[in-house]
């Protein structure tokens, strides 16, 4: 595997997770994985145990190797302090570093040519997002003829279409890629080069971090702008869902917790309710811990639906039930909410950071979660409330439509409850049928038992990865 990030060596995003996670699970299914990621500034682990040459544009630069081995998996790597040995992983404040291009051809290249040179024959190579969207393109175009990649698969992840590695023409003869590439069957987007096209194009498979994502980024609606070409590599192109990390995210075993449970035995969720409203200031007597607690756990943006919630702004104290708001993000969403915690102090409360613990004992103590997202390639919370017994309520896009199943008013089976038009009003209404059925507890109760059955551990997602892998393998 080829990624700019992973933990627990840098991180940015959940990138940084499932680039950790997937292969110690691919090792736990007796698969063997290297892992090839910069040594950027502040890596010290690992032993210097290879040195390759990078050729990139006219010149040629050796790069040391450094491996480290953790629960089962290697990883590699890439030592070239002109690029790596930075401040940050990609460029500081809202500023990308100015060679980005260079920086993350160069980790592809090395990448590549470490697989040629380590006289292992790796059976797959899978890439992850536009910064190693040029490994596909070496292998199945530039270096297509090495013996050591014959018949070898590049796999390439989508797990953020919204990041496109765009950068200008004039970087081709810098990155010793051929004019013909600038072509609108290539790697060429609008005039300009784009990485992520390069992993589309040349990538054997391509995958997103769900089912539902890779249908509807195939749509013009969710595309970028990416979905003529998405379309056109549609049959080789799927989702696997992202598994979570049961060690972490268990509420059996959450050192967050006063108490911890299971589906068996609740009260610790009741203890959760009762630690959260005390925390955060809003009435934790009988009265305050019979109503509902609706919480969030959010980065504060469009993406994640904040217009919809600041568009009906006081209606929501209106209902009977209290907010909890751990996020952080765009300004003018911290202050609506903000304002609205000021207006109603019994009902809303609002935390402005980013508070692991927080998160923890709000996922257990809330009896719903609301993640009305606009578009979601997978999404981790709503997977963690389903597992805690709180009850998600979300809209019906991307991994939130894999995982939730929305309560049918019937037959009371489901595990959340979803709305299909992202709009104030489908929001309103959705969080209204939840509270609803709050109030009948033999209902409530069995669509919290049916979430936290569900299972969404890695094992499974890797068992779908290798499926694929000897899929394209054997191809
Ligand atoms: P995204 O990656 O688009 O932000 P996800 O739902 O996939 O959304 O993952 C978000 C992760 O970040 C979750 O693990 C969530 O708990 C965590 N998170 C987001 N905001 C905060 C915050 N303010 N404090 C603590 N954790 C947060």
């Amino acid at each position: 595997m080829v990624a700019s990030e992973a933990m627990p060596f840098a991180k940015t995003g959940g990138l940084a997770d499932v680039v950790s996670a997937l292969p110690r699970a691919l090792v736990r299914l007796g698969h063997a994985v290297d892992v090839v990621i910069p040594r950027y500034r502040g890596i010290t682990a690992g032993d210097r145990v290879a040195r390759v040459a990078v050729p990139l544009g006219t010149s040629v630069t050796d790069a040391d190797i450094y491996a480290v081995t953790s629960a089962g998996v290697r990883t590699l790597f890439v030592d070239h302090p002109a690029y790596f040995d930075r401040e940050c992983l990609y460029g500081v404040g809202n500023e990308d570093y100015a060679d980005n291009a260079a920086r993350f051809a160069f980790l592809a290249r090395a990448a590549v040519e470490w697989a040629a040179a380590a006289g292992e024959r790796y059976a797959v190579v899978h890439a992850h997002d536009w910064q190693t969207g040029l490994v596909p393109l070496l292998l199945r175009h530039t270096m297509a003829g090495a013996a050591a990649f014959r018949g070898v698969p590049a796999i390439f992840t989508i797990h953020n279409l919204a990041y496109q590695g765009l950068f200008e023409t004039s970087w081709l003869p810098r990155l010793g890629l051929e004019w013909e590439l600038l072509h609108v069957d290539a790697i060429e987007f609008w005039g300009r080069i784009s990485f992520l096209k390069a992993g589309i194009v040349f990538g054997s498979r391509i995958t997103t971090v769900s089912p539902q994502y890779a249908r509807e980024i195939q749509t013009p609606e969710f595309g970028f702008g990416f979905d003529g070409i998405l379309r056109s590599r549609s049959a080789h192109l799927s989702g696997i869902l992202n598994g979570i990390d049961y060690d972490e995210w268990d509420p059996a075993r959450d050192r967050h917790l006063p108490v911890p449970y299971d589906a068996s035995r609740l009260d610790g969720k009741d203890a959760a309710k009762r630690l959260v409203l005390e925390l955060v200031g809003l009435p934790a007597d009988d009265e305050g811990r019979r109503r509902p607690l609706v919480g969030m756990i959010s980065r504060l943006v469009d993406q994640k639906g904040f217009d919809l919630l600041a568009d009906l702004g006081d209606e929501l104290p209106r209902l009977d039930a209290s907010f909890v708001l751990l996020g952080s993000g765009e300004r003018r969403y911290e202050d609506v909410w903000r304002n609205l915690a000021a207006r109603h102090p019994q009902r809303i409360a609002v935390r402005i950071g980013f508070d692991e613990a927080m998160a923890h004992r709000i996922e257990a103590g809330a009896d719903v979660f609301l993640m009305p997202s606009r578009f979601e390639p997978c999404g981790l919370n709503q997977m963690y409330s389903l597992r805690y017994g709180t009850v998600p309520v979300v809209c019906a896009t991307g991994g939130l439509c894999d995982t939730v199943r929305n309560v049918d008013p019937a037959t009371g089976e489901g595990t959340g409850f979803t709305f299909g038009d992202c709009s104030p009003p489908a929001l309103l209404a959705a969080l209204r049928r939840a509270l609803d059925a709050y109030r009948h507890r033999p209902v409530w109760r069995r669509i919290q038992a049916a979430g936290m059955a569900q299972d969404f551990s890695w094992e499974s997602s890797a068992r779908q990865y290798a499926a694929l892998y000897e899929r394209a393998y054997n191809k």
